[in-house]
């Protein structure tokens, strides 16, 4: 004690006693950083605010009380030991002091350095021994994670946190497999220090997936608890989804891969983990708990070493997702990624003025799985952004080998589709200008294809990339128009060129009134803004009738081409051409 700085807070509004206090502090040792608060208020923001390790509040503060003051901060969770001072008069105050929570009073008069001194070294002390035994009654003494006890507390304020904001929580019931084995064969020692290892790994794996994961100011932080035995808890607060739980699960198994090395032994452990999901599977604690254990139980009857939801449906989709977003991080670098191109042509003269590229993925061993699949696993993890970025840099060579075969085809534009993750990434703008200058693409011949959702979600900052991308010379168009918000507000703002009708109005557009109508309204409102007119998955003849008829500018669907491969674009385009070129003879 005597090598650490001791902050003490004093609060007495005679300047004079302040003096006084200062000077019995340095008679007694140097080590004491005092701080004076003359009044009540002032002393009420400063509790709130600073760590002391001692308080002195004064008895007279005006017209409130150091009672008063001292009652104020226990409610306010001050954690530092609090003296009460008191002058002449003063008396019979002492014992409701120590009622009202003061761990000492001390009599102004007749105060000496060495009565202070006893009185704040005794309290300091006597506050760190009850801490201690708080410590031993909520922590486990061998890896020092919350016991059983803390557990269940902190369990009951994540199902009132949930119950009261309506999300979701997860409680993961974590046990060693073989745990026994290790114990009876090494000694407990050897066992002790295994347990030890695994709190730590899981500790210190859950507070750095907490760093993470928090975001939200009202967050509770997640949990780790060791119940007894070889038995774990992992409590995960304001979960998004199963999903979430299931990564952890993952995580904490992939965690206990690399042996232990435990005073010379090379100990390896697996774990069996059950998850039970609140409200879902348990609204209250003794359902949530009862039903995670199970889950843990058939975890283990399973071969051990994995996890397992309480509801079996949910552990192949969490396997599923799990599986796919492990396969498709190999995807990219693995060369499973290719691109399809569909061809779209001007409506009143039959030439082609574009090609969209389309993801495809062709998996080992599920063959090819559409985007319309795994885009959104790809946005939700994150993993958009690389593929985005092949999808990119692919196309942009493609457009170029093109290009440098047949000049004639030169108009012809290759148009990406951006997800919204891209957008928000900030840095969509220096990555195309690198692939442009990478592969020499004139970016005229680009187009990017965005959503309405993806661009309203920050429409300010989006607009200020659009206008970015467009002075690139890169084209812009709205794809899937009429899905989202049809905010033809929001077509007005945005640096836009084209729109795309998306194929659900196209589809029914020659036998429903109501899709004629709203199409032929999308058209002309576009020409007024003087955007381009593109209509989505065009069928048939009829189809592209009605859509002549409306004057509706270019058009893109299976009756013309479905998707092809690059290798097979340039072939069509010639043979469209000279197709064309023959019809303008005749
Ligand atoms: P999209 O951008 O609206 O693309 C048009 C989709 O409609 C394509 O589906 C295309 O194959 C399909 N299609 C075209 N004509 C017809 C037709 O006449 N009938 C029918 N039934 N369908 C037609 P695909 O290739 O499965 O792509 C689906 C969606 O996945 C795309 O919709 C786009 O939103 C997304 N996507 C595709 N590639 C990428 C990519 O590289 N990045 C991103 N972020 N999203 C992509
Ligand atoms: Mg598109
Ligand atoms: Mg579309």
């Amino acid at each position: 004690m005597n090598s650490e700085r001791i902050k003490v807070l004093l609060v007495d509004d005679d300047e004079d006693d302040y003096f006084l206090t200062r000077d019995l502090f340095a008679e007694i040792n140097p080590s004491y950083d005092l701080q004076w608060v003359s009044s009540y208020a002032e002393a009420l923001k400063v509790i709130g605010r600073t760590e002391h390790d001692i308080c002195l509040f004064d008895y007279r503060l005006g017209e409130y009380t150091g009672l008063d003051l001292l009652r104020e901060a226990v409610s306010a969770g001050c954690k530092a030991p609090i003296i009460l001072l008191t002058g002449q008069g003063d008396s019979g105050i002492d014992i409701e002091a120590i009622k009202g929570g003061a761990a000492d009073y001390l009599s102004k008069t007749g105060i000496t350095s060495h009565l202070l001194e006893r009185s704040v070294r005794y309290a300091i002390e006597r506050k760190r021994t009850e801490e201690r035994i708080v410590h031993m009654a909520y922590y486990d003494g061998l890896t020092n994670l919350p016991n059983r006890s803390l557990f269940l507390d902190r369990l009951s304020q994540a199902l009132t946190h949930s119950n009261r904001y309506k999300d979701n929580c997860a409680l993961l019931f974590i046990d060693l497999d073989n745990f026994k084995k290790i114990n009876d064969t090494l000694d407990h020692r050897i066992g002790d220090l295994l347990l030890k290892g695994v709190a730590d790994r899981l500790n210190c794996f859950v507070r750095s997936a907490d760093t993470i994961a928090r975001q939200k100011a009202r967050a509770l932080a997640s949990t780790v608890a060791r119940l007894g035995g070889d038995e774990f808890t992992v409590l995960l607060t304001e979960i998004y989804s199963m999903q979430d739980a299931a990564k952890v699960a993952q995580r904490i198994l992939n965690s206990l891969n690399s042996p232990f090395n435990l005073d010379g032994h090379e100990v390896f452990i697996s774990a069996s983990i059950g998850i039970a999901i609140h409200p879902a599977d348990g609204e209250d604690m003794d359902t949530l708990i009862k039903n995670a254990d199970t889950a843990m139980y058939h975890a283990k009857e399973n071969g051990k070493n994995h996890f397992q939801f309480y509801k079996y449906s949910m552990n192949e989709t969490a396997l599923e997702r799990l599986t796919m977003e492990n396969d498709l991080r190999r995807a990219i670098t693995g060369n499973e990624l290719s691109l399809l191109y569909q061809p779209r042509i001007n409506i009143s003269n039959g030439t082609i003025v574009g090609t969209e590229a389309l993801v495809r993925w062709e998996h080992p061993v599920h063959g090819t799985i559409s985007p319309t699949r795994f885009i959104p696993l790809a946005e939700d993890t994150g993993l958009i952004v690389p593929i985005g970025e092949w999808v990119l840099k692919t196309a942009c060579r493609q457009k170029k080998i093109w290009h440098g075969k047949s000049p004639v085809h030169a108009p012809v534009s290759v148009s990406l589709n951006i997800s919204g993750h891209q957008f928000s990434q900030g840095n969509l703008a220096s990555i195309m200008e690198k692939i442009l200058e990478d592969t020499g693409l004139d970016p005229s011949f680009l187009e990017l294809e965005i959503t309405e959702s993806a661009i309203m979600k920050n429409a300010d900052a989006t607009i200020a990339l659009l206008h970015k991308l467009r002075d690139m010379g890169v084209k812009l168009s709205m794809d899937d128009f009429g899905t989202g918000y049809s905010s033809f507000n929001y077509l007005k703002r945005f640096p836009l060129d084209i729109i795309k009708i998306d194929r659900s109005f196209i589809k029914d557009i020659t036998n429903s009134r109501r899709d004629a109508t709203i199409v032929k309204a999308i058209i002309a409102m576009a020409h007024t803004l003087e955007l381009k007119v593109v209509a989505e998955g065009v069928e048939t003849e009829e189809q592209l009738r009605l859509l002549q008829d409306m004057e509706c500018d270019e058009m893109q669907g299976y009756l013309l081409c479905r998707p092809l491969p690059a290798v097979h674009v340039h072939e069509f385009l010639e043979i469209w051409d000279n197709m064309i070129r023959k019809n303008e003879k005749r």
